[in-house]
This record gives C-alpha cells, structure tokens and sequence, in this order.
C-alpha cells in the first residue's frame, strides 16, 4: 500500500462524485492528446483512459512510476520526472496525430503551482486546454479581476496568456488525506488574441513585478524607472497595481519594448 508523501504534496482524490465531474470537465475522447501531471494511485487517469486511446502521466515518485509501469495498461505511457522541468512544447510537438485536441490535466502537488503555471506559459501555444485542480486561494487570485484585492501578478499574467475559469470548488474532506485548506478546479484556455513576442512578454513581466512590488504605493512609486517612456495619466499616477486592468499593462509592455 502505497503511503502519501508530503513532500510530493500528495493528497489523493477518493470521492466519487468530485472525480466523475472532474473528468466531465476535462471530457475526454478518443482522438484527444493528454497529458496527466501527477497521476498519483489514479483516481483521475482510470476513468480518463478508459475514454481515451492515450494517455501520457508525467510522475515523479519513483514508487508510483513503478506502479503504473507494473500495471501496464494499454495506452497509457509513463514518463518518471518533474512537471517543473519537463518540455511541455516538445511533448505537445511531437505527438504523432496532429488533428486531435491536446490537454494537460492534473490534481497538481500545490507546493510547486505558481511555478508550474508559469512553466507551462512556454508550451502554450501548442496547448487547446488546460484542466488543474489547486488551491482554491491561487485559483481566486488566478480569476481576480482589476480592482479586487485578489487581483495580483498571478492574476495579470495569466490572464495576459489564457482565459480562465474557476469551475468547481473542491472540500477538503474529498482528500485522502485531508489538506488543510480548500481546493477548486480551474479551466485554462489559451487566449486566441495573445501577439505579445517573447520581448514583449519579457517586458510584461517587468512591468507587472514592478507595478506589484509594493502593493500599497502608487504607480508614481513603483513605476518610476518606467516613467519616461509610459505616458501615465493623472489617475494612473494615484491608482495601485490592483486598479489597472490586464490589457493597459499589455499595452505598457508593448510601448517599453518597442
Ligand atoms: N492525481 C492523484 C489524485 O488526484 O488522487 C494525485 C494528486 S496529488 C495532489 C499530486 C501528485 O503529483 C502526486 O502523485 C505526486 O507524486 C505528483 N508530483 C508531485 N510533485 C511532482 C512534480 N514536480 N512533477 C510531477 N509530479 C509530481
């Protein structure tokens, strides 16, 4: 029997109910091209592969690769390794029908999310969607809209990349064991609009981390090294990074690049 490992951050799924909608949402289908991050003792890769031809899980509990390998099941193919490290693009590039919808999924370990989510920005433009179970606090943070409290670095640059949706708050008492704080399942969509270049991304996260670096100074502060080249009307000047919305900073990130 297989016993949890904190430092994996593995909590596994066991209520029905919360796995079936799960997989509702990432709705599975015979051509599709997914990708499990994290498949744990499979409460979300059985039911998946049974609607699915194929079906990659990227593990990196040497114990549970050796389950899964053990287990051999057909169309499911193993990858030992760290969803911090893997080439998402590469694995998104390589798969040899082009024609079906290509996912990454995952109950994700919360102690690596917001890298995770930011390392996967880079294969984005090969995913169609991406279907994660997280922290119920990053996923609001992730969803915020301008002028909340919620609304944070997190916020701008993943809205700038995806559209997203919070789809499904999970209780704990739907673990084994139990995590201490609340989950919920969110849907990630890369935006079909998104034409920033990688200098302008680059820019993007400069501008973000300086407009959020003290939360409670005004943009006259935080964005001071910038003020030259942005324009910053009398209003911006006073409001806080909250208060600007996703598409001024990518219209600040554009203007510094160019
Ligand atoms: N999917 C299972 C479930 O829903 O019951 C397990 C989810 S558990 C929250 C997180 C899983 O991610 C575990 O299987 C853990 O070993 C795996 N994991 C943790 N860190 C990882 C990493 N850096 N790369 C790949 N997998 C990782």
């Amino acid at each position: 029997m297989h016993r949890a490992r904190k430092r994996f951050g593995q909590n596994f799924l066991q209520d029905n109910g919360i796995i079936y909608s799960i997989v509702a949402l990432i709705n599975p289908s015979s051509d599709m091209h997914v990708i499990e991050i994290g498949p744990g003792l499979g409460a979300l890769t059985r039911p998946l592969l049974s609607n699915l031809d194929q079906l990659d899980l990227l593990e990196i509990d040497r114990d549970l690769v050796a389950y899964w390998n053990q287990e051999n099941l057909k169309g499911l193919k193993v990858i030992e390794g760290d969803a911090l490290k893997f080439d998402f693009l590469e694995w998104a590039r390589n798969r040899a029908d082009k024609r079906g919808l290509c996912k990454v999924v995952g109950n994700l370990p919360y102690n690596i999310s917001s890298p995770l989510l930011f390392h996967l920005v880079s294969a984005a433009k090969e995913i169609d969607e991406q279907v994660f179970m997280l922290q119920a606090e990053v996923v609001e943070r992730m969803v915020a809209k301008a002028g909340s409290s919620d609304f944070s670095r997190l916020s701008v640059m993943l809205q700038a990349r995806y559209d997203m949706e919070l789809v499904l708050e999970v209780p704990p008492e739907a673990f084994d064991p139990m995590p201490k704080v609340n989950s919920a399942v969110v849907r990630m969509i890369p935006r079909r609009d998104f034409d920033l270049s990688d200098a302008q991304w680059h820019s993007l996260e400069k501008v973000v981390a300086a407009a959020f670096s003290q939360r409670r100074k005004m943009l006259r502060t935080n964005l001071q090294a910038f003020a030259d080249r942005l324009s910053l009307t009398e209003v911006e000047l006073k409001a806080r990074a909250q208060d600007i919305s996703v598409a001024r900073y990518i219209e600040w990130a554009k203007i510094i690049t160019a």
